[in-house]
């Protein structure tokens, strides 16, 4: 028996599940946060129950502690040594990996370099990495990156009309995000497909943050996240594509600097900005349907239109689509959104969702079209963790299990 544990370090938290192997069993999962700040606070699920701790976590060291300390504690592990491996999130690769890698010095000062592309998420990974690494000497650690599912994307899809020095010299094109949970949430469609030589997925990843992706043969064709996480489709608090001359119209207008405009781009649009309620889908939702807010209806349309554009322009590159699946707190938990999305390609794509099916709810994957319909709707829960997981197991040689 081994353990294995998925980490995803942010800046301000540490989150984790312990997987026990063989068998991919979740013993423990939870999440420490407001690392660096006065008062932290820690949640760990298991065995069914929830526990929050409130202790200070002044850095990532004594996150990484604390969740060791908590495993001895509650007997879900009797010593250190049965973590055989980490594997961790790490938002940005690059064009350095296209999958996921065993860590070395290399991999290490690879992903420092890569810290200019991804000032927030980078170097908190690193962080998590060393602070891990310092706690389990004898274990092994594995990176998963969030852009390795787009490396497929052809150079006709990752640039942009900008002088080409600026790809070659500066690294300016498209890489995309949320790779781990296009590839899970694919990978689930295609084998609800029966495993076929031949698939076209749309998958919609619609969370706080959300993209869109092409998916044709199981390799990533196109995906709507850019040079950095804040293009594609409208988000939580992100405006996703905006004209680039809206920039220095606001900077004079408002007499910001170009950082503040495009922080109100990161922090104040998206559902917040347009619906002025917030940031999260449900007091959209409920200004909606419990007061008529005009607003909150605007923006489930805007919302709507923003990501049914990007299928449409996806099923074009596809050449036509089997299934369009949906992922993340949005994808999973909304169905008036999700019908407004399908509502909107209907037309085109003959395709038609099940107004009873659509609005059940389950954590399970499940198909929510009509028989009738000419494309495959589908609801696919992510599991990143899942995928950081299999990929350190595999690359480390540990035995999976049935
Ligand atoms: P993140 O990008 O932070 O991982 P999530 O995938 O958790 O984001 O998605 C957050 C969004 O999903 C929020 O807008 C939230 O309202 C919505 N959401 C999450 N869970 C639910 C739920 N159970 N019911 C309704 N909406 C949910």
């Amino acid at each position: 028996m081994s353990m294995i544990i998925a980490v995803n370090a942010g800046s301000s938290s540490l989150k984790f599940q312990l997987y026990k192997m063989p068998g991919y069993e979740v013993l423990v999962q939870g999440n420490v946060e407001r690392i660096g700040l006065e008062s932290g606070q820690a949640v760990i699920k298991y065995n069914g129950k929830k526990e929050v701790v409130q202790d200070v976590f002044p850095t990532h060291k004594e996150g990484v502690d604390f969740i060791l300390k908590v495993l001895l504690d509650y007997h879900i592990i009797a010593s250190l040594d049965e973590i055989e491996a980490c594997g961790h999130r790490i938002v940005h690769g690059g064009e350095y990996f296209n999958q996921s890698v065993v860590v070395d010095d290399d991999v290490v000062s690879k992903v420092e370099e890569l810290c200019e592309l991804a000032p927030l998420h980078n170097p908190a990974h690193l962080i998590g990495y060393h602070a891990f690494k310092e706690a389990l000497p004898h274990s092994r650690h594995v990176f998963a990156f969030d852009t390795a599912f787009h490396q497929t994307l052809d150079k006709e899809r990752y640039l942009y009309a900008l002088p080409y020095e600026y790809y070659t010299d500066l690294g300016v094109r498209k890489y995309g995000a949320h790779g781990l949970s296009h590839q899970y949430v694919s990978q689930q469609v295609i084998q609800h497909l029966g495993n076929p030589k031949r698939s076209r997925i749309i998958v919609c990843h619609l969370g706080n943050g959300a993209s869109i992706s092409a998916v044709e043969d199981g390799k990533c064709i196109d995906t709507s996240m850019g040079f950095t996480p804040l293009s594609g489709v409208m988000m939580g608090t992100r405006s996703g594509d905006v004209d680039p001359s809206i920039m220095p119209y606001l900077c004079k207008k408002l007499n910001k600097t170009a950082q503040e405009v495009l922080d109100i781009y990161n922090k104040k649009s998206g559902m917040l900005g347009v619906s002025g309620i917030s940031s999260d889908s449900r007091d959209v939702e409920q200004a909606l349907f419990k007061e008529g807010n005009e607003r909150a209806l605007l923006t489930g349309l805007l919302y709507a239109r923003n990501v049914s554009k990007y299928i449409g322009s996806y099923v074009m590159e596809l050449g036509g689509v089997d299934v369009i699946a949906f992922t993340a707190g949005i994808g999973e938990n909304v169905p008036y959104l999700r019908a407004l999305i399908i509502d909107d390609v209907a037309r085109a794509l003959g395709c038609h969702i099940d107004v009873a099916l659509n609005n059940q709810r389950s954590d399970e994957s499940r198909v929510i079209s009509l028989p009738s319909s000419q494309v495959e709707v589908m609801v696919v829960p992510t599991n990143e963790e899942l995928v950081i997981v299999r990929d350190t197991v595999r690359l480390l040689g540990i035995n999976e299990g049935e």
